[in-house]
């Protein structure tokens, strides 16, 4: 086996050239109605919900979109959340709506969804969305594997490479990552098989892959030894341990010297999503204001 150094992906670093870019179009906005807006809504007391939104707002008023977050108790109805969403889906004020998942359990999370307008669904999940990306019409794609995207598109520039005729395997078949992370890649004109939970031998489906994205939420799943030497390997997975730190769905140590390039967790994937949150409310706000859409 090749023994080679394994480069880290710098999620952070490729999130802030995203960002960067954003407060250039966000300056743009200026004397020509207003910033972008981003309606955060946000429903009980999740801690993960809460440092996820906090992110998010952090990262809009660092590139000048104007955000707001909308917080209901965990006892709030569906009528009460669904009349939050209709009231912001009517602002013509607001340009992207983001419904933070997971919702509590009692809550209709298809239903209320669907009250995001196409136009303003800056997550990516509306049915319509989703219906774009399988059409391959535009459209406002999922932030996490969009930003997947970009990593991938960085790595593979660095070598002079493209996806192109890669094999590419995603672990994991959610509606929000690895079902439009497949269909991305696909448009990438990668060659792309699906894995999930009733798989029959994963690790010999991610030795035959020249990229691997694991999305499956179980931590430590995919294992060093199992990777073709040279792979690319996008870990998604974010798991908090017992003692407080992070770790992913990838063994990232064992990976070391076999896979060409990996993102760590944390400073990978999570980075960019935020980041693409903030591309896809830009671009949503130029759409919606009639603008080139060319961010
Ligand atoms: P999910 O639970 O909705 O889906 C997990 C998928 O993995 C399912 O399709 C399932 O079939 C598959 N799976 C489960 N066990 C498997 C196994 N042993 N082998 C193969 N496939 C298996 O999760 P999700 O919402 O898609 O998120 C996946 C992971 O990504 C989670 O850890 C989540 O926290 C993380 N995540 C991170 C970000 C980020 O910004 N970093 C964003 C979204 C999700």
């Amino acid at each position: 086996m090749t023994q080679q150094q394994t480069e880290r992906i710098d999620g952070k670093a490729i999130a802030a050239e995203v960002l960067e870019i954003c407060r250039q179009r966000c300056a743009e906005f200026k004397g020509r109605g207003g910033p972008p807006s981003l309606a955060v809504v946000r429903v009980g007391e999740d801690p993960a919900s809460r440092v996820y939104v906090r992110g998010k707002l952090r990262a809009a008023a660092k590139v000048g979109i104007q955000a707001s977050e909308h917080h209901l108790e965990a006892t709030a109805t569906q009528q009460e959340v669904e009349a939050t969403v209709r009231a912001l889906a009517a602002d013509d004020a607001v340009d992207g709506i983001l419904v933070q998942l997971p919702l509590p359990r009692h809550l209709h999370e298809g239903a209320i969804l669907g009250l995001v307008p196409t136009d303003k669904d800056v997550d990516g999940f509306g049915v319509e969305s989703l219906g774009a990306l399988v059409a391959g019409l535009p459209g406002l794609r999922a932030c996490t594997p969009a930003g997947v995207m970009t990593l991938l598109d960085h790595a593979f520039a660095a070598r002079g490479e493209t996806l192109r005729g890669k094999r590419a395997l995603v672990i994991g078949r959610s509606r929000i990552v690895g079902k439009p992370m497949a269909l991305l890649l696909l448009a990438a004109d990668a060659t792309v098989t699906i894995a999930h939970s009733k798989s029959a031998d994963l690790a010999a489906e991610v030795g035959r892959a020249d990229v691997v994205v694991a999305a499956a939420g179980v931590p430590h799943l995919v294992r060093g030894e199992w990777l073709a030497p040279g792979a690319v390997v996008i870990d998604v997975g974010i798991h908090r341990r017992d003692d407080g730190s992070l770790c992913g769905d990838v063994d990232t140590d064992s990976a070391e010297g076999i896979a060409a390039a990996i993102t760590p967790v944390p400073g990978g994937v999570g980075p960019m999503t935020i980041a693409t949150l903030m591309r896809n409310t830009v671009e949503a706000a130029v759409r919606r204001r009639g603008e080139s859409a060319d961010v």
